[in-house]
Order: structure tokens, then sequence, then C-alpha cells
């Protein structure tokens, strides 16, 4: 028999427990950029191991997604080396920050950029910012499209060149940046008309919304 105090008990434990989801979503994670691909290329990988990024291979057409709230620094659609068949392609730099103020940059390149983005144009965390581009061999012509994500680990500008290969700099691995760094910081609240390091101090975290699963697309 339920009785007034158990229900009090029952009210206790749920207010208590909804306290506690409240506590974990402030630590806001990170989304992957494209979270059903598989990998290609990894971090320092390639024939030279300077391969500045990490590949998430996937079908043209596949949604590329902002990993959290950010805003645009660069869309750049005549990149060497970024479009198929070694002619050039195009990428979109976002800046992103962390929870601990840092600022720093990830590079989305091999994409078909959302034509609404412009630099400076803000995005959400898991925002579709592009889809995969279709990315041939320029040699074989075999089908390798995939997304190219690198992470500029610095509030300097990142460079506009030698950014699939080459000198490490101040690229990182971003596949453990991403495992390492969470939570972020919503950045918006802090960059309009920005492009360095924000004086002001840190903005509150900002919980991530949940993420509606995806179906696979289809395999060519
Ligand atoms: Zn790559």
């Amino acid at each position: 028999m339920i009785t007034a105090s158990s229900r009090l008990i029952g009210c206790l434990v749920l207010l208590l427990s909804s306290v506690g989801v409240a506590v974990e979503g402030q630590q806001s994670k990170f989304v992957q950029p494209c979270p059903d691909a598989g990998g290609y290329r990894g971090w320092l990988g390639g024939p030279a191991k300077n391969h500045l990024g990490h590949d998430y291979r996937t079908p043209a057409g596949t949604d590329v997604k902002a990993i959290s709230d950010g805003v645009v620094w660069r869309v750049d659609l005549n990149v060497p080396g970024f479009g198929s068949e070694g002619k050039p392609g195009a990428l979109i730099w976002l800046k992103h920050r962390l929870a601990s103020g840092h600022y720093f940059y990830a590079l989305y390149g091999h994409v078909t950029p959302d034509r609404k983005l412009r630099d400076g144009t803000r995005v959400e965390v898991n925002q579709t910012i592009a889809t995969v581009a279709v990315y041939l061999d320029a040699d074989t012509k075999k089908d390798l499209s995939h997304l190219h994500f690198g992470i500029w680990n610095s509030e300097t500008m990142p460079p506009v060149s030698q950014l699939g290969y080459g000198p490490v700099r101040s690229f990182t691995d971003p596949v453990k940046f991403l495992k390492e760094n969470a939570p972020y910081s919503d950045v918006n609240s802090e960059v309009e008309g920005d492009s360095g390091p924000s004086p002001r101090p840190e903005a509150p975290v900002r919980p991530l919304k949940p993420v509606a699963p995806r179906p696979l697309p289809p395999r060519r």
C-alpha cells in the first residue's frame, strides 16, 4: 500500500536524480563531425607520416556536423588539393572554445559547404555545416570520399596553406583532442565581431542538446 510518506520519499528521489542530471548536463561533450563514418587516414599517417588530421571515410553527401557551438572563421571554396582528382576544393574553418576559455580552430575539408555559411556565421553544436564532397583518387579514379578533419590548437590564426600534409606547427591529433578536452563552452556568447581571444570572463557552459540517431547513408 502506498502511503503519503512513501510518495514523499519517491518525490525526493526524483528531485535528487533530476539535480544529478542537471549537474551532468554541464559537461558539454563534443560531437563527432561524421558520427557514422569509418576511419581512413589517421593523424601523422600517409607515406611521409605527415597527415595533419583524421579522415572520416564516408560516402559523398554525408552530413558534416559542427563539433560544438562556434563561429565560421573562413569558408574557402578553392584550396589546392582539397578537390576531387587533385583539383582545388572546399574547406570550412570553425572557431570553437573550450570551457577553460581557450580558443581553437577546426578544419572540415573535402566538403560542399552549406550555402548559408559566411565568414562570421554562428553555428550550433551538431548543426549540419556541409556535406562530404566527391573525392576521386587522381590516378586510380577510385572513390575515396571522406571528411578531412583537423584541429589547430592555438588562438593564433590558422594557416591558409599546407593544411593536409606538412609540418605539425599547432595542428594536433583531432581524435585525441576531442576525447580529452570536453567540456567546451558556448563560443557564440562571446565572439561577435571578434577574431581573437576574448578578454571577457568565461561564459557559463551550456548543456548539450540530445542528438537524434541518424540512419547510415547507403554505401555506393
Ligand atoms: Zn586527410
